[in-house]
């Protein structure tokens, strides 16, 4: 079973257990957040970027965070991390964290890779690069003799 068939089985029993049959499972491309919850929309979402990079028991754990913030948001109509998500984080059983950062997460890196063309170091975009920027191992200020090199990667 891929990591990917194993999250959607969390999400059914989960969607069961809490009473969420409304609402929807997405997977999304975010690069900067592992998950997240819309709950005017009834969605929730983990990422598929974090998933190639991260234990799928990490990624439960998203989906645990995300469900607690759908469930805080029904009965209170918030969606931040104060002590009211932090009991449905305890009831669901994820981390009481603000975001699963930090020990043990694997950040995806960016599509947009700047190379610089005298250490030959990358930087890592997760946007199209619009402007020009300088290597930050070269230089603490822009410098075209380091002028990055963007190369797109997938
Ligand atoms: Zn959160
Ligand atoms: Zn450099």
């Amino acid at each position: 079973m891929t990591s990917r068939e194993e999250l959607i089985i969390e999400w059914e029993i989960q969607k069961a257990k809490w009473g969420l049959s409304d609402w929807e499972f997405r997977f999304s491309n975010q690069k900067r957040h592992l998950g997240y919850c819309r709950p005017r929309k009834k969605v929730v979402s983990v990422s598929l970027a974090f998933m190639k990079t991260n234990s799928i028991s990490v990624m439960k754990d998203t989906l645990l965070h995300e469900i607690a913030h759908a469930l805080h948001y029904l009965e209170t109509g918030k969606t931040n991390h104060n002590n009211g998500w932090k009991k449905f984080a305890l009831r669901v059983g994820c981390e009481p964290k603000r975001c699963a950062t930090g020990e043990g997460l694997q950040m995806p890196r960016g599509n947009y890779i700047g190379v610089c063309p005298v250490c030959g170091k990358e930087t890592h975009f997760y946007r199209r690069v619009r402007r020009s920027y300088s290597c930050s191992h070269c230089t603490n200020s822009y410098d075209s003799r380091y002028r990055l090199n963007i190369v797109v990667a997938d």
